[in-house]
């Protein structure tokens, strides 16, 4: 009785850290399957791609610094932007801010869901936080941020590890799109 007395609670407390451990293990697996729906996913390029760019990549021909961006939607293009930094003293307009703007100055934000945002430069962090707030569904960029570092000042964050900092966004990710044309900008 006395043996079963004192086993007892221990018997029980290792069931207990079992569980814990269990739980643990379980809760471990069913993040991942979470994990892997949010935040950034790779994507190929495609054909359209390059067609789009080259907009992108005209509009940052015209920017205070080379930057440009426009949001699409099955092929159409809904709003064009770049970089405005002196134009408008604001040192936030940068071109992905500035075409987001430019949407919903004439749309409801909604509508921003689903579309594509091609960008000459992969979007800084700040960009890729609007860009993610905005449940923008797809990116395409042309010169990554490692490349546009060696041009000028980058915070030193990717936009898929901005993306995957995110669990309530999805959204798919495309480099390097055009980016000898996007980084030529930057001799003239
Ligand atoms: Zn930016």
């Amino acid at each position: 009785m006395s043996e079963h007395g004192c086993n007892r609670p221990h018997r029980d407390r290792r069931q207990a850290l079992v569980m814990l451990l269990g739980g643990g293990l379980a809760g471990a697996a069913l993040g991942t399957p979470r994990q892997a729906s949010a935040g950034a996913t790779q994507m190929a390029p495609l054909p359209a791609d390059e067609r789009f760019m080259r907009l992108a990549i005209a509009e940052a021909a015209k920017a205070d610094f080379p930057f440009g961006a426009v949001i699409v939607r099955d092929g159409d293009v809904l709003a064009t932007g770049r970089n405005l930094g002196k134009t408008t003293n604001d040192p936030t307009a940068h071109g992905e801010m500035v075409v987001i703007r430019h949407f919903v100055a004439a749309r409801p934000a909604d509508e921003l869901k689903g579309t594509t945002l091609y960008t000459s430069g992969e979007p800084c962090p700040m960009c890729m936080s609007a860009i993610l707030w905005c449940g923008i569904g797809r990116v395409v960029f042309a010169a990554s941020i490692e490349e546009l570092a060696r041009k000028l000042g980058q915070i030193m964050l990717t936009s898929r590890q901005v993306a995957d900092a995110a669990p309530f966004a999805t959204v798919a990710i495309t480099g390097g799109v055009l980016a000898a044309e996007a980084l030529a900008l930057f001799q003239k």
